[in-house]
């Protein structure tokens, strides 16, 4: 697909900011209507379009399809809440502020940029979209420039459900071209779920611009298993965790840390069902684990191993390229890490799992405290004071008891320290691209 040259780029932005003018000014059921419509879309043809992710970024196409139904979910969420999520608030008492009325409203900002990732193509987009354009905002998507078809798809979603034309605009650009749309005055706000370092850049031309912006970056999630958890739902859950999506998810299990108590037999039996999985073709519906996305992500999935074989790490199961045509690995799982190894450190985005032997609940929180990111994170007990505790002191924008991370439309979404800034999802997501706005009156 051919990328738009600098003037197709200012014809969509014109669009997009034209389509803001009938989005923000019509009523929140009529928003409702065409939002319905176009998730209807998405359902009616939910397998045609998991055809297309697992072909263009290869995830196993039962998954493919659930993530275009899970999109249509979060679309007829907010054509639901939003007005309530948005209604004004007025102050009880006036008068404290010297007023005969007073209250806060939201209101839409105008044109958003949305950039991308290609690990849930459709998604991480419509999670952006389907609030920002309830909310009466429209949009820009710069998507990863190996999902293009998803990107096109996206393109006229909306307006196929009867928003204006230009509700969302795709612009295929490189990543160098962003900065020139994030300085474009009819541009508001920006979003960009993505990398550390893509959200570090994006970030940065915000505050240049002083333009608000919403980070969702990445993770190395902790996966806490203590002596009082049901470990044989501990074992099953930690494998879904670790190796969904193929292993290339922000919110997956990554760093798994267990209770001496308990390592041999969950390391045990963990490594097992690892070594188990279907790697192969992702079309077929027996596979667990398709091909990474990119050579480059294996690549990186690679050297991530080998640098933590070298310094004398064990590989329990897997972490080699498979020798056969696409960018194939062996689910790993790898013990005994010293501090120096990149992988306790760094994101391992691909089907590699660390495991870490603690000998206290305290050293199993400063395990999963130590890298720089705060996604989410999990926790397997069944003592109801070691959820609290572990619940008040992880480093993390969510914790999951006895239970997988998952984004649900009704809870907020997003990472503390290095894995973010803002929130998606539930009211604040929706609230994340309006102008709060403050009304006195005399
Ligand atoms: P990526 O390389 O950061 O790319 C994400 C998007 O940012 C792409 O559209 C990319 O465009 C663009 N981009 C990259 N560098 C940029 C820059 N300097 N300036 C402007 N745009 C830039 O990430 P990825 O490999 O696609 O996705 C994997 C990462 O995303 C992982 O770290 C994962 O944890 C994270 N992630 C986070 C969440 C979350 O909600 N927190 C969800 C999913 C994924 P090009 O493709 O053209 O380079």
């Amino acid at each position: 697909m051919e990328p738009h040259s600098g003037k197709e780029v200012n014809q969509r932005i014109t669009e997009a900011a034209a389509a803001f003018e009938v989005v923000s000014a019509v009523s929140f059921e009529q928003r409702a209507l065409w939002m319905n419509a176009a998730a209807a879309l998405l359902e009616a043809e939910a397998e045609s379009l998991g055809q297309l992710i697992t072909v263009e970024m290869g995830k196993p196409i039962s998954q493919s399809i659930a993530e275009v139904r899970k999109c249509a979910t979060v679309m007829r969420f907010y054509a639901e809440k939003a007005e309530k999520f948005l209604a004004s608030e007025s102050l009880s008492d006036p008068t404290t502020v010297g007023a005969s009325h007073a209250r806060s409203q939201y209101q839409p900002l105008g044109v958003v940029l949305a950039v991308m990732p290609w690990n849930y193509p459709f998604w991480q987009v419509i999670r952006f979209a389907a609030p920002a354009l309830m909310a009466g905002n429209t949009a820009l998507l710069k998507h990863a420039s190996n999902v293009p078809q998803a990107a096109m798809f996206l393109d006229t979603l909306f307006e196929r459900g009867g928003f204006p034309s230009g509700s969302l605009r795709t612009l295929l650009i490189g990543s160098n071209e962003v900065e020139a749309v994030i300085s474009d005055r009819r541009v508001k706000a920006v979003t960009l779920t993505g990398s550390e370092p893509a959200g570090r850049s994006v970030g940065a031309l915000a505050g240049k611009h002083i333009k608000k912006v919403v980070l969702e970056l990445g993770g190395s999630d902790p996966f806490i298993v203590l002596p009082r958890a049901n470990l044989g739902a501990a074992v099953e859950t930690a494998l879904r965790a670790r190796v969904s999506n193929n292993g290339q998810s922000c919110i997956a299990a990554k760093r798994f840390i267990i209770h001496e108590e308990v390592y041999e037999q969950f390391v045990g039996e963990f490594s097992r069902a690892m070594a188990s999985l279907t790697v192969g073709d992702p079309l077929d519906s027996e596979t667990q684990v398709g091909p990474l996305a990119t050579e480059s992500g294996r690549r990186e999935l690679c050297e991530l191993v080998d640098d933590a074989r070298a310094k004398g790490a064990t590989i329990l199961t897997g972490g080699t390229a498979l020798d056969r045509p696409g960018w194939f690995f062996a689910p790993a799982v790898i013990a005994d890490l010293p501090d120096s190894a990149r992988l306790v450190q760094e994101e391992a985005f691909g089907p590699v799992a660390s495991v870490y032997r603690v000998k206290s609940n305290e050293e199993a929180l400063r395990v999963a405290n130590q890298t720089s990111f705060g996604l989410s994170s999990s926790v397997w007990t069944n003592d109801d004071a070691e959820q609290e505790w572990f619940t008040s002191h992880l480093d993390a924008g969510a914790v999951f008891i006895n239970g997988m991370t998952v984004s649900y439309p009704e809870l907020p979404f997003g990472g503390i320290k290095d894995s973010g800034i803002g929130r998606e999802l539930a009211a604040v997501g929706i609230r994340e691209f309006c102008n709060l706005k403050t009304v006195w009156k005399a």
